[in-house]
């Protein structure tokens, strides 16, 4: 069974305040914020590594993503994954979901040989859930998103999805491409053996030249979504504090809130 994983560096959250929209390209800059794999990118490893440890086979890290990301991917590698690819080149950058989508697609199909695809939800910086169905689109295979519930028998694969007032149960066929919730696994530890042998596992970079790519379909110039104005929330409204009992304090905001017509 050949898992691909597909995981993408995000900015450590503590550092979310040093992201900044670069007004002149309107691009987001996080040059110098330290990276790590988005959060839920680690459940689909680990539901790879189970699949491996199940039915065996080999489990591969994909991501398209700068240069200097490599040490995070490698984390991936540590969990276990067996080897990494990274799809990386200038004519990438700016690549909104679609683009990113066909940068990955191109570097999977190369790879070849994969029954299944696996993805994060969503990622913790971009965040739109895109990536899985657009994947699996591109990829011609059949794709779910927000898998809770995952069990492989035979060729068959029975997968839970969360709404709001239950689960929705699907059955389908392998290859597919699937994006995993949070609540479908825990993500094992990276041990220090486990960091010592990732860096002799193989890790593969491929640009835009080895997967074949016309320049006019990624990055910037083959993105549909293209950024608009920027504006910088007003501040500067003065605060009005109460003080006193709650009832009298409740009282003044009901009155504020009639004023401006928001109630009643
Ligand atoms: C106009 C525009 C310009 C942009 N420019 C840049 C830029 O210059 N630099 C930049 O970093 N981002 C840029 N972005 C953001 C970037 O397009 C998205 O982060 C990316 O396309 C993935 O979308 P997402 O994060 O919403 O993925 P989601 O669909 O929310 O992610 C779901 C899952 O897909 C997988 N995934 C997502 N992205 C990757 C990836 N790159 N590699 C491997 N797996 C992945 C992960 O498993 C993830 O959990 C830009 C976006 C727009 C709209």
């Amino acid at each position: 069974m050949n898992i691909a994983v597909c995981v993408k560096p995000v900015p450590e959250p503590r550092h979310y305040d040093k992201i900044i929209i670069n007004p002149a390209t309107k691009l987001l800059e996080r040059k110098g914020i330290p990276m790590i794999i988005n959060p839920v990118d680690k459940n689909a490893i680990e539901a790879a590594l189970q699949l491996k440890e199940q039915f065996g086979g080999k489990v591969v890290l994909v991501s398209m993503a700068p240069p200097d990301t490599r040490e995070t991917i490698k984390e991936g590698l540590a969990m276990g994954a067996d080897e990494a690819y990274l799809l990386s080149d200038r004519a990438f950058a700016g690549a909104d979901t679609l683009a990113t989508a066909r940068v990955l697609a191109a570097g999977l199909t190369k790879i070849g040989g994969l029954d299944l695809i696996l993805t994060g939800s969503a990622s913790a910086d971009g965040g739109t859930n895109h990536i899985p169905s657009q994947l699996g689109e591109l990829m011609g295979f059949a794709h779910l998103n927000h898998l809770t519930e995952l069990h492989l028998e035979a060729s068959t694969i029975k997968m839970k999805t969360k709404i709001e007032n239950g689960y929705v149960e699907y059955e389908g066929s392998l290859p597919l491409v699937l994006g995993v919730a949070r609540e479908l696994n825990t993500p094992r530890y990276t041990t220090l053996m486990g960091v010592v042998i990732a860096q002799n596992k193989p890790f593969t970079t491929w640009g835009l030249k080895d997967l074949g790519l016309d320049p006019s379909n990624t990055g910037l110039s083959g993105s549909p979504t293209q950024p608009g104005d920027l504006h910088m929330p007003q501040h500067g409204q003065k605060a009005q504090m109460f003080a006193g009992e709650p009832e009298d304090m409740a009282g003044k905001i009901i009155a504020i809130l009639r004023t401006a017509g928001v109630l009643d």
